[in-house]
């Protein structure tokens, strides 16, 4: 364990009606007692005699903009002017310390108490912002990096990508095995810069994270950019970047060959409903996902995504499919928001398995909801379809501070 304060942190047992997802993307509920020691959770039994409450996992997001978060939902339009008018001018401040330092801690502060324990973090286009980040939360479950751009972008956010790398890879151990090799996307980035990105990630096995095919006139510019590659998806994979530790967001627009490559190659899309509903980029074929065997997990683009709560991405994610007539359960929702995929984490360091599950050995992360509907629910229905139904039904506005009680590495935050 490398996080001494949850090394430190005193046994507690949590008591209530347990939600328990697992990988296949179904949950088991039943009643019972979790406890919690030296950061884990180091057992589990059924009870009846517990309070009526619900217990979770804490969440995990996969694919969140701590730089925007100060300004989620605050702006609309599509991607392209969406970026270069609102959002690259809010991250340009990031270069002052100060400014870094108040908004990163305010994030992690409301990340957490919406329920979301682990995330990876795509930070603004500054190292400095990076590693004041990681310094000031030692956890290993919150990764972050820059965001790489060297191309197409305002002159006071371009680097680069070779210097930041080379200053990555200058990093203390501890700092560099958190940092994500984050290009942008295919048009910040060059091609040599993709292969450099490729480099460093494969020889100090870091995590990659960039976006694909989010937006149909971005899909067009890539194709302008890169006349050499097949598709998107090829721009990366000529540069040696995909793989079960890449996480590619969106994936709106991705073409068969694509998802074949995807689900062939391991790489992990995730999928961000509400920030697709918010910036009008279209509907994830989730179908098409499902025929192709791509791995995918649900996360909320905060900034474009305008809810820091992942309870509203489930929210988002049963409403999208089920308009389109697309067989969804919200129980398959949770657990594409919280277990992590197996691949991803594998070689990693051994505190990150069983991230994202009500499970003995998992990291202790573990959330209350105290709310009339969801335990009416829980308890009339018996089944966690019903539960989960009712937690994400209630006013939208009330989704981030629903949690009564959010345990990271068995400390209540
Ligand atoms: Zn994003």
């Amino acid at each position: 364990m490398n996080d001494t304060r949850a090394a430190n942190s005193a046994p507690e047992t949590l008591a209530g009606i347990l939600l328990r997802p697992s990988a296949d993307g179904s949950v088991v509920q039943h009643r019972g007692r979790v406890h919690l020691a030296g950061g884990r959770i180091v057992a589990i039994d059924d009870s009846d005699d517990v309070p009526d409450i619900v217990l979770l996992p804490g969440l995990v997001d996969l694919h969140i903009h701590w730089p925007q978060g100060h300004v989620r939902g605050a702006f609309s339009g599509q991607l392209l002017p969406w970026l270069r008018e609102s959002i690259w001018p809010a991250e340009a401040a990031f270069v002052d310390a100060d400014h870094a330092k108040h908004h990163g801690e305010a994030f992690l502060a409301q990340l957490f108490a919406s329920g979301t324990c682990s995330a990876l973090l795509f930070g603004p286009p500054f190292l400095d912002a990076t590693v004041g980040l990681l310094a000031r939360c030692p956890d290993a479950d919150v990764l972050d990096g820059p965001a790489l751009m060297e191309v197409n972008a305002p002159d006071d956010m371009v680097t680069p990508v070779a210097d930041v790398l080379d200053a990555i890879d200058a990093l203390p151990e501890a700092l560099r095995r958190r940092v994500v090799v984050s290009p942008r996307f295919a048009p910040n980035v060059t091609a040599n810069g993709l292969l450099r990105c490729a480099r460093t990630a494969r020889e100090s096995g870091l995590f990659v994270q960039s976006h694909i095919s989010e937006n149909r006139d971005e899909v067009a510019w890539v194709g302008q950019l890169f006349p050499e590659a097949r598709d998107y998806l090829d721009v990366y994979d000529r540069a040696g970047l995909l793989g079960p530790r890449t996480i590619l967001a969106h994936g709106v627009h991705l073409t068969d060959r694509e998802l074949a490559r995807c689900a062939a190659s391991g790489t992990v899309i995730a999928h961000c409903p509400s920030s697709n509903e918010a910036l009008s980029s279209g509907r994830m074929p989730l179908e098409r996902y499902r025929e192709h065997g791509v791995d995918w997990v649900l996360a909320t683009d905060v900034g474009a995504g305008p809810l820091i709560s992942q309870l509203d991405t489930i929210r988002v994610f049963l409403a999208v499919h089920e308009a389109a007539g697309i067989g969804v359960s919200a129980c398959e929702g949770l657990a594409r928001a919280s277990v992590v995929p197996g691949a991803f984490l594998a070689s990693t360091n051994a505190d990150l398995l069983g991230l994202g599950s009500l499970e003995v050995g998992a990291p202790a992360h573990v959330v209350a909801i105290d709310d009339a509907a969801t335990v009416n629910a829980a308890q009339n229905s018996g089944t966690a379809e019903a539960t989960l139904r009712a937690l994400v039904g209630g006013p939208v506005e009330g989704l981030e501070s629903l949690p009564a009680a959010v345990y990271r590495w068995g400390r209540r935050v």
